[in-house]
């Protein structure tokens, strides 16, 4: 389970919710410095600051961090901040930072580009494990189709056939899957029904303020409640959560 906001704001706001999440049951501290903004005007993130001030907030709660890589050029800063490297799903096909990152001995996360193919995805996965490193980890987080209620549409579905195709693990995105708030915790309980073996969700302890991906961000309450019903869901499945 990986959780916390989008995106990385300031010191105090991820003294604040690391312990939050850490408390229901998280493992991973997640939140970008280093943003992918679709808009050059919007807030690109804290840069090595933010990624200094998540490990400290991680290593106060006990907790491993993951933050999203850019390019290449940042592979050795990361390594001195994070336990997981994401690359975010519109680096999926960036094959030059595939081909680093496989040289790197930490897991990494591969969302799956928002107009990838199942095929394609598992292919930059094998990008990721030319150069030996064979923590990959994969995230589904939506994907562009006409249907525009949703930010993205979840394929859910690519769970099992990823489970069918593949040994990887595979997570969920419920977040970046909806984009909406009242959507990603049926769609949370959903992908841990079809088999996900982890879920990426933002949290954020006052969305309307937020920076970044603020609508589809949980209030705290809210993640405290799905996470007590995912702890049911999940042995339904044979699967804990821990
Ligand atoms: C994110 O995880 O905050 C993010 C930018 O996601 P994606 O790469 O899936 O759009
Ligand atoms: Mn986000």
């Amino acid at each position: 389970m990986m959780s916390a906001p989008c995106t990385i704001e300031s010191k105090e706001q991820i003294q604040a919710i690391a312990p939050i999440i850490k408390e229901c049951g998280v493992r991973i501290l997640r939140g970008g410095a280093f943003k992918p903004r679709t808009s050059p005007y919007s807030f690109q993130g804290m840069g090595e600051e933010g990624l200094k001030v998540l490990r400290d907030a991680a290593d106060r709660n006990g907790l491993l961090v993951v933050s999203e890589i850019m390019n290449q050029t940042q592979i050795p800063m990361f390594l001195e901040y994070v336990d997981l490297l994401q690359v975010g799903a519109r680096n999926m096909q960036n094959f030059d930072l595939l081909k680093e990152l496989s040289k790197v001995r930490k897991p990494v996360l591969l969302k799956r580009g928002p107009a990838s193919t199942i095929e394609e995805w598992l292919l930059s996965a094998e990008y990721l494990m030319t150069g030996g490193n064979h923590n990959v980890i994969l995230c589904e987080r939506g994907i562009r189709t006409f249907e525009n209620y949703t930010r993205n549409t979840l394929d859910i579905s690519a769970i099992p056939v990823v489970k069918k195709l593949s040994h990887l693990p595979i997570m969920a995105d419920p977040s970046h899957g909806t984009g909406r708030r009242d959507k990603v915790s049926p769609m949370a309980r959903a992908a841990v029904a079809a088999g996900a073996d982890g879920l990426l969700i933002e949290v954020h302890h006052a969305p309307e303020t937020a920076l970044c991906d603020g609508a589809q961000s949980l209030y705290p309450d809210q993640f405290r409640e799905l996470m007590a019903q995912l702890k049911i869901i999940a042995p339904a499945v044979e699967r804990w959560i821990v």
